[in-house]
């Protein structure tokens, strides 16, 4: 498939998907069914028109606001359906049309819907985390027979144990449960990579959310005992890795081993 064809058509499935995760976001923290009943509006209960439920334009229909009862509805709906075809489409633009694909955007599905559910409730649901070993391990079991070989298999599967064994260490001085179970998830996908991967993601990680708690204390947003949940940034950060890891590596050994 050309370059140009594959970055549309997965964009179109990113609007798609995006649609399904807000659905995902809103009933998995409160343990309702993915499937029925169809998109209601949650203060009117009637039910959301065909035409009304296409991404992003729905709500730009509606300028926000259900069409029976006029109460709005949370922006939040189109940045979630916008935001999973961007990063669909960067995904796509990182890894062309490869085998590795599939595997990468599903990691980028989860990793919308994760990131919301923790900000909403600070949990990183088990209905998502858990499963996804198995869809991770699934889908790149093509990639690793196609090309990417054992070497590369070994490498995520050993560098998974690394990060849980890290995260694990940290967990004792208090990161959640939830953290501490999706970081090999993260640990297989970038172990996959490279080892600058993983070294490049922990520390993204790290860094953004010390950043972003500096900035929320500073501000006082927030408190120095409010809960700041970590997931959001292990994900964002496993991101930065995915798209930047190899320039990011490549300027910190340059200062160790100046190149004069
Ligand atoms: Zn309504």
């Amino acid at each position: 498939m050309p370059e140009p064809l594959l970055l549309g058509v997965v964009g179109l499935l990113g609007l798609a998907v995006g649609s399904f995760l807000n659905v995902v976001i809103h009933r998995v923290p409160r343990g309702e069914s993915l499937v029925r009943p169809g998109s209601h509006c949650p203060h009117c209960g009637n039910e959301v028109r065909h035409r009304h439920n296409v991404p992003v334009l729905g709500w730009l229909m509606l300028r926000g606001r259900c069409a029976d009862c006029a109460a709005p509805i949370s922006a939040r709906y189109p940045l979630v359906e916008a935001g999973t075809a961007a990063l669909f489409v960067a995904v796509a633009a990182r890894f062309g049309w490869s085998w590795e694909l599939p595997a990468f955007l599903y990691l980028a599905a989860i990793s919308i819907a994760l990131a919301a559910i923790d900000l909403d409730v600070y949990r990183l649901p088990d209905q998502i985390v858990l499963p996804s070993y198995s869809v991770a391990l699934l889908l790149l079991v093509p990639a690793m027979i196609a090309g990417n070989g054992w070497d590369t298999a070994a490498r995520a599967l050993i560098a998974a144990g690394v990060v849980w064994i890290f995260f694990y260490v940290v967990g004792f001085f208090g990161m959640g449960g939830g953290d501490v179970k999706l970081a090999p998830l993260l640990g297989l996908y970038l172990g996959w990579l490279g080892w600058s991967w993983v070294a490049v993601g922990l520390f993204s990680a790290f860094l953004l959310g010390g950043v972003v708690a500096a900035i929320l204390l500073a501000l006082r947003v927030a408190r120095r005992k409010s809960r700041i949940p970590f997931g959001p940034y292990m994900l964002a950060g496993a991101f930065v890795a995915v798209f930047a890891a190899a320039p990011i590596a490549g300027w910190y050994s340059s200062l160790l081993v100046p190149t004069a």
